[in-house]
């Protein structure tokens, strides 16, 4: 295919915020059958900026159950490459430079709002996996106005903007700014949080890292026109796109990590396969 006469780099990018469950694997399963079907580069990204909720036994999980559920990946936290480091905590000097960008060019705003404050702004929330739509309280504020209380960088979208992509799986995908998102959270800092939000850490990295396609879960298409905007505004080149269904179980209900019983690490002790659970469920 023409779009990828570039060598093809792709990504696993788990978060170790928990155990890797079936969900996980399956949508990394078609991560790594991209890569492998356009005889590319898969990368292991450790996404790990979460200090609250990353835990470092979930991160020695990872590297046990991904190589035995099948994967293998050329580039990551464990075998070093390229774009070293490949832990997101260990990368923070690339997240600022890239909020001081959007700072200067005046794409970004300080949010003094709390969660709460936004629910009691908005009716109900929109999407299933999505954000309520933020209500533009803090848009005209300057940063000079606000010294010494804790606020986030928000996003400023173009508002009536329809961001268009097509999606590897899934065709044409169409957002109007405004509408189906509304501004979003750049960098954090409060809760004794400063961290990068996820937005802005992958659209960093996915440049950096020189990843030709994301294939990920369909939860996130909504936050790839998020993502795009954040391309452009960085003055990027995104990536080709590839989302994949979401897993769900007998039940219909959405594989969470809480659900212990499909982590890999409790599947490894079960009867099953790496073998058999794909034939299973994927
Ligand atoms: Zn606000």
């Amino acid at each position: 295919m023409s779009h990828f006469e570039k060598m093809y780099r792709g990504r696993l990018a788990p978060s170790p915020t928990g155990y890797l469950h079936l969900g996980h694997a399956r949508t990394f399963w078609t991560a790594q059958e991209r890569a492998k079907a356009y005889d590319g580069t898969l990368v292991l990204r450790n996404e790990d900026l979460d200090r609250a909720r990353c835990k470092p036994e979930f991160v020695s999980a990872m590297l046990e159950d991904l190589p035995w559920f099948g994967f293998n990946w050329q580039e990551g936290p464990d075998r070093g490459g390229p774009f070293a480091p490949y832990n997101q905590s260990e990368r923070f000097h690339l997240y600022r430079t890239a909020l001081e960008k959007l700072r200067a060019s005046g794409f970004i705003y300080p949010c003094t709002c709390s969660r709460k404050d936004i629910q009691q702004a908005v009716a109900a929330p929109h999407v299933e996996d999505d954000e309520p739509i933020y209500p533009g309280t803090c848009r005209q504020n300057r940063q000079s106005q606000i010294v010494n209380r804790k606020f986030s960088w928000r996003f400023r979208v173009p508002d009536g903007e329809t961001v268009s992509f097509t999606d590897g799986n899934f065709g044409l995908q169409q957002f109007v700014a405004g509408k189906d998102f509304g501004d979003f959270v750049v960098w954090s800092r409060r809760g004794g949080n400063d961290v990068p939000a996820y937005q802005l850490a992958c659209v960093v990295d996915d440049a950096a890292m020189q990843i030709t396609e994301v294939a990920r879960g369909a939860d996130l298409l909504v936050s790839t026109a998020r993502q795009l905007l954040l391309y452009r505004a960085l003055n990027l080149t995104p990536p080709a796109f590839f989302h994949c269904p979401l897993f769900r179980d007998e039940t219909g209900e959405r594989l969470a990590k809480r659900h212990d019983a499909s982590s890999l690490q409790t599947l490894r002790t079960s009867a099953e396969t790496p073998n058999s659970l794909r034939q299973k469920y994927f």
